[in-house]
């Protein structure tokens, strides 16, 4: 039913290599690298040989280079990132710290990451799209949000299915109409993949059973729950459930690996596997992403993922 279009922020992440507080004093970095939740979700549907598409913007400049030329070889359709000639790419600096938390630095409000809209391109496309990817992070990028509005709208209506990761922090606090949107945009969700904490707060009540009983109440069809080292689980509306360990790796970086899994596991299911299967690819594809620097560098073709299943230990 046509090709998986995701919408949303297309960033460069550049990373400090030292672990510590911050940006205040010179460090050593990397980067840049190809980045925006979106685009690492839909760079992993590309590598797997899914049909796939990006509606975003660049600057016209060399961090936008990066990512179109990444995504591209990807095997995405990067013909509606459209290329703004006024403002730069939009980036994000992080640094890690000794606990495992991050600082970020980011610059988004003021890039060409929040300055694209609908076109004609963006019509055409998502009038012969079979799949929509929405991440939360999206709704707060103003320009993002109109076309995701419109485009939840076309795609359900032509029969089309519809997958949301929150990826929002608890911390973060949404205005009244962001909330509103992300609440419906939940329960209009064929398949959720929240990551810990953002289960209960997608479904607005406390405890795990809780939260999947409300989530498939409101129409939700399927839940994958990610749970970092720990491993996912898949929830069905028949209260089935099938628990998939994570496999045994040395985390480098963990940025990303969220995104992976769920473009594996997305990918994977439009390709026609069975809920077991899928899990079992996403699961190798968020453990390769946390194994190297950079948020996308990890994710895997199926060849590599093979390879990858083949050769790595999982968690008992
Ligand atoms: P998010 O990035 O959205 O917070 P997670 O951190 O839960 O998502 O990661 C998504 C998936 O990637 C996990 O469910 C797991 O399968 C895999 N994964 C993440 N971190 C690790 C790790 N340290 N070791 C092995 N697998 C991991």
């Amino acid at each position: 039913l046509g090709p998986t279009v995701c919408v949303g922020e297309i960033l460069v992440e550049i990373v400090a290599t030292t672990v510590g507080d911050g940006f205040l004093e010179a460090q050593p970095l990397v980067g840049p690298f190809a980045s925006g939740a979106p685009a690492i979700f839909i760079s992993q549907c590309g590598r797997l040989g899914g049909k796939a598409a990006m509606v975003g913007a660049v600057g016209d400049d060399d961090f936008g280079r990066v990512n179109t030329d990444r995504l591209k070889r990807d095997g995405v359709d990067v013909s509606t990132i459209s290329i703004d000639p006024d403002y730069p790419t939009g980036s994000a600096f992080v640094r890690y710290r000794k606990d495992g938390s991050r600082d970020f630095v980011y610059n988004i409000a003021t890039s060409a990451a929040a300055r694209f809209g609908w076109s004609q391109a963006v019509a055409d496309l998502i009038n012969r799209s079979g799949h929509l990817h929405v991440m939360g992070s999206a709704l707060t990028v103003p320009s993002a949000r109109a076309v995701i509005d419109k485009a939840v709208d076309i795609v359900k209506a032509r029969g089309g299915t519809l997958s949301v990761d929150p990826n929002i922090r608890k911390e973060l606090k949404l205005d009244a109409d962001t909330e509103r949107r992300f609440s419906m945009l939940v329960a209009a969700a064929d398949l959720l993949l929240p990551s810990g904490e953002e289960l209960e707060r997608a479904a607005g009540v406390e405890g795990e059973a809780e939260a999947i009983r409300r989530l498939f109440e409101i129409g939700v069809k399927e839940v994958v729950l990610k749970r970092g080292a720990e491993g996912a689980t898949y929830f069905g509306r028949e209260g089935d459930r099938i628990d998939a360990p994570a496999f045994v790796v040395q985390e480098v970086d963990p940025t990303g690996a969220g995104d992976c899994f769920g473009g594996a596991y997305l990918t994977c299911r439009r390709l026609g596997m069975s809920q077991k299967e899928a899990l079992t690819y996403a699961s190798a594809a968020g453990a390769r992403n946390v194994m190297v620097l950079g948020p996308m560098e990890g994710a895997g073709t199926q060849q590599e993922l093979d390879a990858f299943i083949a050769s790595t230990e999982r968690r008992p």
